[in-house]
């Protein structure tokens, strides 16, 4: 393991970046698109420069949530078109202009409100419908005249996209994403029967990609489009389902995530450790103390229960996980000294450990620990 003279660091890997976007184009085939999401600072891989990476594989769109985002990327230099998914305030309305983002719209009155302003501005403006065929969070709920009569009434903005979000896609006990698909199908075919084309359609995420639910990216007379963002930092959620077909994507996480030993002490039998004195050494114990803790996004809830990788071998953690530190059982790993590091995400020797795990034990869902990492972390490309 390479140490990096910083308390606490993540090492992203490129080529996992790249193998994993090649890997979503594998299945979903040459005539979709494949729109990567990074949003979140890329779930904290570093929204920049793995955008970068994915464009040098031939990503010709990226997703993010919001407009600031979206400025980020552009300040970058990148020059890919953007989706901002997750709406923007009406304030923010011009910088969607001024930086080429494309919108997701989520009602009809906006789609109105941006043709005026692409009348006013004399700037044409795409953007992509999102309904809601059964999610119940953004998108409109309008009904096919309803949209077909915006549309049409919008001259100079274009209906580029027609898009839907699923809820339940890795679980197959649930009815809820046919119930989507279906839904999302009579939407499609209701705008193509009035004339309205949008160029793309996108459903997926990673699940049903990962699950190889192709459904959701064919068959619906445009250009499919995907929006995998777990799978391209190397992740797929477990399916839930007697019937769970198997997982046909191969992804690997791109995110190792190391802090330094910044102190060691032996400890005897029957001392108390850190807050609370929630532990207490049931023998002579080498307690290690790590520069990483909550406010470097290590969950909490792995207060006496979580573990690291310290020297190829497990060492749990002993006590609360603190602000800024975390103490760990070193006894098995004697050879370590101040100055070295675990690894609390990635591979070490025989053990690995990533965020899937990690959060199972904290109670929580892999992305909320990759998008906790915070920005005291620091990012090293390898
Ligand atoms: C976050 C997000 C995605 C990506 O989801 P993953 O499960 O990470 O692949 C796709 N579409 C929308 C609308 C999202 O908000």
């Amino acid at each position: 393991m390479k140490v990096y003279p910083f308390r606490s660091w993540v090492e992203v890997s490129r080529q996992r970046i790249a193998d994993n976007y090649r890997a979503v184009r594998a299945i979903v085939g040459q005539d979709a698109e494949v729109m990567p999401v990074v949003k979140a600072d890329a779930y904290r891989h570093g929204s920049v420069e793995v955008s970068h990476v994915l464009i040098q594989n031939g990503a010709r769109w990226l997703a993010v949530s919001n407009v600031e985002e979206g400025v980020v990327l552009r300040q970058a230099g990148i020059s890919a078109r953007i989706l901002v998914m997750a709406d923007f305030l009406p304030a923010e309305r011009p910088a969607l202009l001024e930086y080429d983002l494309t919108p997701a719209i989520h009602s009809l009155p906006d789609v109105a409100e941006l043709n005026r302003l692409a009348q006013v501005t004399q700037r044409p403006l795409r953007y992509h419908l999102k309904v809601d065929t059964g999610m119940g969070r953004l998108g409109t709920r309008a009904s096919v005249p309803e949209i077909v009569q915006t549309i049409v009434s919008s001259a100079h903005v274009t209906c580029e996209g027609l898009m839907t979000h699923f809820a339940s896609s890795a679980d197959y006990s649930n009815p809820q994403t046919d119930e989507q698909i279906s839904c999302f199908q009579r939407t499609a075919e209701g705008l193509r029967a009035c004339g309205v084309k949008p160029a793309f359609v996108h459903l997926s995420s990673t699940n049903p990609v990962a699950y190889g639910r192709a459904q959701a990216w064919l068959n619906q007379g445009a250009t499919p489009m995907v929006r995998p963002g777990h799978a391209i930092y190397g992740y797929v959620s477990p399916a839930r389902g007697d019937h769970a077909p198997k997982r046909v994507l191969d992804v690997r996480p791109a995110l190792a995530w190391r802090a330094a030993i910044l102190a060691i002490k032996d400890m005897p039998e029957g001392e108390r450790i850190g807050y609370g004195g929630i532990f207490r050494t049931v023998r002579p114990t080498r307690i290690g103390v790590l520069a990483a803790g909550y406010a470097d996004g290590l969950p909490h809830r792995l207060s006496n229960k979580g573990r690291v990788i310290a020297g190829g071998k497990w060492a749990p953690i002993l006590g609360a996980v603190s602000m800024d530190l975390t103490t760990v059982d070193l006894t098995q790993s004697p050879e370590l000294r101040v100055g070295d590091a675990v690894t609390i995400i990635g591979a070490e020797g025989e053990c690995t450990q990533d965020a899937q795990q990690l959060a199972r034990v904290a109670g929580t869902i892999s992305y909320s620990v990759l998008c906790g990492i915070s920005a005291r972390v620091k990012r090293v490309y390898v």
